[in-house]
């Protein structure tokens, strides 16, 4: 973050032609040709579920018809798929500075943040009868489920404990066995700091498990010099990878030979194929594997990372927090009065690659005006209680976007659109 050139100040008085001549400056302005986006749709959902990229669509098919319809199971060795978790990963560990060989991609995000906890249980300091797993309330239910779950299956020994985001690095005492963090909160985009926290955790004798599901693809990171000893992370939000596409855990080079593996499959297993009776767990990374991975799902992931080789993510940084300042200046100018508060920091430091609004009673908490905005081309979430959320993704995001976004919204706003019965009817998937 702090090696990313300062953003282009947001001029007032922003009108559609300057945003398409920022467009026609900016260094990443090609990337967005690498995916289907459809016509006429602003997609400010993809810190949630990436877009296709038209290299995945072309990648699975090809899996699918010529290694998995003609290759057949030769292809698990002619097709390389079975070092496709460890490829997959390498790639991974290039965007949020691990170190090759430090990255295994397969299982979900959960299933990952399960073994990273249970791998961390088993090293020195946390296993020396400390009791707590500490997180912060603002973190995704799943990783606090995860923790809940683990807490429970220990019979009493181990309790999750939450404080307040901004108290994490402080409520670190001997008792902590684990701090488990997410970077950028899911919410509303609030970043911790990874250094600082790592650190304090490390001080403390505590081991420090980071979900990088909002950063990873959405802000520079350098874990290996963090010092942390596991991260995880999902592959369908900023990595493009599809719907459930297989997520990510990194564990520190020096503890990978170390720490036992928390669900042990034939995956991690040294020797696989010798079919022998007892576990022996692979060198390195590899042990973190379980069970058979899925090839169409990781071949989708792989093709959607061949987008970011030549990408430099100072410069994505750079075009993310610009986006997301305007878009800020934008809706606070057009849509003052009506009743909508920023509910992520201004700070940059301080924030990831999405941008929330907290919606007052008067727009009945801002669920129907998000459904309004989908239904006028704009797709951005909602996220309860009250939350309008919006993710800038440099790759496929254009200054132009960005003002026509907050045109439509002031639109709805101004003209209450949004007070409609179709727009308050709630769906399963916000
Ligand atoms: C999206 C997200 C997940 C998703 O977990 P899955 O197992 O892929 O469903 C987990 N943690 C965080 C912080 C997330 O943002």
């Amino acid at each position: 973050m702090t090696d990313a050139p300062a953003p282009a100040p947001v001029q007032a008085g922003t009108d559609r032609a300057a945003c398409l001549a920022r467009d026609a400056a900016d260094p990443l302005a090609a990337c967005r040709q690498a995916f289907a986006l459809p016509p006429d749709l602003i997609y400010l959902d993809g810190n949630s579920l990436g877009p296709l990229p038209h290299a995945a669509a072309a990648r699975v098919a090809d899996t699918v018809a010529r290694e998995w319809g003609e290759g057949l199971i030769r292809s698990w060795n002619d097709a390389g798929w079975i070092d496709l978790p460890a490829r997959v990963g390498d790639r991974i560990a290039r965007l949020i500075g691990a170190r090759p060989g430090s990255v295994m991609a397969g299982d979900s995000t959960s299933i990952n943040l399960f073994k990273a906890l249970n791998a961390a249980l088993g090293l020195p300091g946390p296993a020396g009868g400390r009791r707590t797993i500490l997180s912060d309330t603002g973190n995704f239910p799943t990783d606090l489920y995860v923790a809940q779950g683990i807490c429970a299956a220990s019979g009493g020994r181990l309790r999750l404990r939450t404080v307040a985001q901004e108290d994490l690095a402080a409520a670190i005492d001997g008792d902590t066995a684990i701090v488990m963090a997410t970077h950028v909160n899911f919410r509303t985009g609030w970043m911790h700091d990874m250094t600082a926290v790592t650190e304090a955790a490390r001080a403390a004798g505590a081991a420090m498990v980071w979900d990088l599901a909002h950063s990873a693809g959405a802000v520079p990171l350098d874990l290996a010099a963090s010092g942390a000893e596991f991260a995880v992370g999902c592959g369908y939000k900023y990595l493009n990878g599809g719907p459930g596409a297989p997520g990510f855990i990194h564990v520190r080079p020096d503890l990978q030979d170390r720490v036992a593996p928390a669900l042990c499959g034939w995956m991690g297993h040294a020797a696989p194929f010798d079919f022998a009776p007892a576990f022996v767990p692979a060198q390195g990374v590899r042990r973190q594997q379980v069970g058979t991975p899925p090839i169409l799902s990781l071949a989708a992931l792989d093709a959607a990372l061949e987008i970011w080789r030549e990408v430099d993510m100072a410069a994505v940084r750079c075009k993310s927090l610009a986006l997301a300042d305007l878009f800020i200046a934008l809706v606070e100018r057009d849509c003052a009065g009506f009743g909508l508060r920023l509910a992520t920091p201004r700070q940059h430091d301080r924030r990831g690659s999405q941008i929330s609004f907290a919606c007052g009673p008067d727009l009945a908490g801002g669920y129907p005006v998000m459904q309004a905005l989908i239904a006028a081309g704009v797709i951005g979430d909602f996220r309860a209680p009250d939350l309008l959320r919006f993710g800038f993704t440099p790759l496929y995001l254009r200054f132009v976007d960005v003002f026509d976004a907050a045109d439509r919204l002031h639109r709805i706003l101004a003209e209450r659109r949004w007070d409609n019965p179709q727009f308050h009817a709630r769906a399963a998937v916000t």
